[in-house]
């Protein structure tokens, strides 16, 4: 299982996918979140955060680049890199050290830090179709699959 893949007809679909990923997921899993402005990283993200106990809201990190959530099993870090002018900006920042065993990291946007990025677990491709959206998951190591396997059993 290298691919998982479906459509995802409202807003409520793209929560609980997020949901269904967050049972799957392990922490020191690394994920990659692509697709346009508008096709759903946040809200994957919003669903994924809800299911692992986060009571609060989640604020897309556009401006702050990083929130982060310090739950009860472990700690998620959802980056956004969409206003990143120059790929030096993930080393400045010091945003390897977010990466590890013990956390789960969502980048939005990873392209803009280029090859200065952890490379993906999982590749999450989301894309805007009519009034919904498509999803397609691709593990890129062993550890993504393991997850991906769970995800569809
Ligand atoms: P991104 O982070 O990729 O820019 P967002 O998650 O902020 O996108 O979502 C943008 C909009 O798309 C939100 O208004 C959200 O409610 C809506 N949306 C998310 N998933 C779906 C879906 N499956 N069908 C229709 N609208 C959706
Ligand atoms: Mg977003």
């Amino acid at each position: 299982t290298s691919v998982v893949a479906g459509s995802l007809p409202d807003e409520r679909a793209t929560l609980m996918l997020g949901a269904a990923f967050a049972a799957a997921a392990r922490p020191g899993l690394t994920v990659h979140l692509r697709g346009d402005l508008g096709a759903g990283k946040t809200t994957f993200t919003r669903g994924l955060l809800a299911a692992l106990g986060h009571l609060g809201k989640v604020k897309s990190p556009t401006y702050t680049l990083v929130e982060s959530y310090p739950l009860s099993e472990y700690s998620v870090h959802h980056f956004d890199l969409y206003r990143f002018a120059d790929p030096e900006e993930w080393n400045d920042a010091g945003f390897s050290e977010y990466f590890g065993p013990d956390s789960l990291c969502l980048v939005e946007w990873p392209d803009k830090a280029d090859d200065l990025l952890p490379a993906a677990d999982i590749v999450l491709e989301l894309a805007v179709a009519g009034e919904g959206r498509t999803y397609q998951f691709q593990a890129q190591t062993p550890t993504g699959q393991s997850c991906l396997i769970r995800l569809s059993t």
